[in-house]
């Protein structure tokens, strides 16, 4: 026995304050799920930004596990890190090559680039001829790609042809998340116009979201993201994925009100007596969006507390008045994402988009992987 211990505190003292859960085997899942919507068409894996936030190595070992063969990340540097993780995939980096070191350290690494201009190309083909590459054609996004100018030049180039192997074509679509959009079918007859210039060459056209707007836009690789770690690809589309992120702060200090009070930095918010507040170790520093402050809900079981006062750095604090006294204890777990709190309804809160939410949560969080498909994560 631990005479030592001060009473009233919790035997087993957490040394951190959050803890984020990530679900291995829903996302092994959630890979099947838009694999087979996309099918016969291949399907790619998007692990961009640390697989969106997730940790590369454990989500790419699960992916792979689940049949995944393709994976796009953004640079040169998440692409070495993939290579260590994954000896034999496919790896594309969408960001292209930005100088001649980049491109010898990719093929170094054995990584395809996307091409994403005539420069790019040349640079491509001089290091070593005939190295496979990835060709994006801009349609309508105006952020990569070649231009139609550029895919008609090289069209009609047949000494840089020569020198290239194309391992696939690429467009990326704008508004493949809104899909009465006349954008998405415009971007795609643009599509095809274009490369139909080039020579015959497997094509690549949809993320999460165009994975549903049905078969002209699978082409070939579909290339999925969001979809892969629970966010919803498009909203009011029902697709089974499953929640794969679960952000939950544990209760440092539980406070009885008793006067009237203010809570947090810059007095923002008032409490009435009688009143129970709860200061969570978790703020902005772990990704937790300082704009949720007196906006946001958290979660006691199933029941909904609401987050008062300022956000802070390194805490929060929720007004858990509602609660049966006693029912919340310091030590104890209270859940800000997952659960009955999607990805989409917490983004809102804050004002963005699942994408930021998650690529922000913080690295000093506890990261707790579980299922089998990454054991070995
Ligand atoms: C990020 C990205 C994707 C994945 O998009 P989601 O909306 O997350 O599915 C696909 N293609 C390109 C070019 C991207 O940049």
């Amino acid at each position: 026995m631990n005479t030592s211990q001060q009473p009233g505190l919790p035997e087993q003292a957490g040394g951190k304050g959050g803890l984020v859960t990530v679900d291995l085997d829903a996302l092994a899942a959630n890979y099947r799920t838009l694999a087979a919507l996309a099918a016969p068409a291949a399907c790619a894996a998007v692990v961009k930004a640390n697989a969106y936030g997730l940790g590369l190595a454990p989500a790419s070992r699960a992916l792979a596990a689940a049949g995944c063969r393709h994976f796009f990340v953004a640079n040169l540097d998440e692409g070495e890190a993939l290579r260590q993780v994954l000896p034999e995939a496919t790896i594309y980096v969408l960001n292209g090559i930005s100088s001649i070191a980049c491109g010898r350290r990719m093929l170094a690494a054995g990584l395809v680039p996307v091409i994403n201009s005539l420069a790019q190309l040349d640079a491509w083909s001089a290091l070593q001829p005939g190295k496979p590459c990835v060709l994006h054609i801009d349609t309508g996004m105006n952020r990569l790609g070649m231009s139609a100018a550029e895919v008609a030049m090289l069209g009609a180039d047949s000494g840089r042809l020569a020198r290239l192997q194309i391992a696939c074509v690429m467009t990326h679509l704008a508004c493949a998340d809104e899909p009465a959009r006349p954008d998405n079918a415009r971007q795609l007859e643009r599509f095809h116009a274009l490369r139909s210039k080039l020579p015959e060459a497997p094509t690549s056209i949809a993320n999460s979201a165009g994975v549903l707007l049905g078969d002209e836009f699978h082409g070939d690789l579909v290339r999925p993201g969001i979809g892969l770690y629970g966010g919803a690809p498009a909203p009011g589309r029902d697709v089974a994925l499953r929640e794969v992120v679960a952000l939950f702060g544990h209760v440092l200090q539980i406070r009885e009100v008793s006067a009237p009070a203010s809570v947090g930095y810059g007095a923002t918010w008032s409490v009435e007596p009688p009143a129970r507040l709860a200061t969570l170790g978790l703020g902005y520093a772990d990704g937790y969006p300082r704009v949720l402050g007196n906006v946001a809900s958290a979660l006691v079981g199933d029941q909904r507390v609401p987050v008062v006062g300022r956000v802070s750095m390194d805490s929060l604090i929720v007004d858990i008045s509602t609660l049966p006294e006693g029912m919340l204890q310091p030590g104890d777990r209270v859940q800000l994402l997952g659960g009955g709190l999607s990805l989409e309804e917490v983004a809102g809160w804050a004002g963005t988009i699942s994408y930021e939410l998650l690529t922000g949560l913080g690295r000093r969080l506890e990261w707790c992987y579980s299922g089998d498909s990454g054991a070995s994560a």
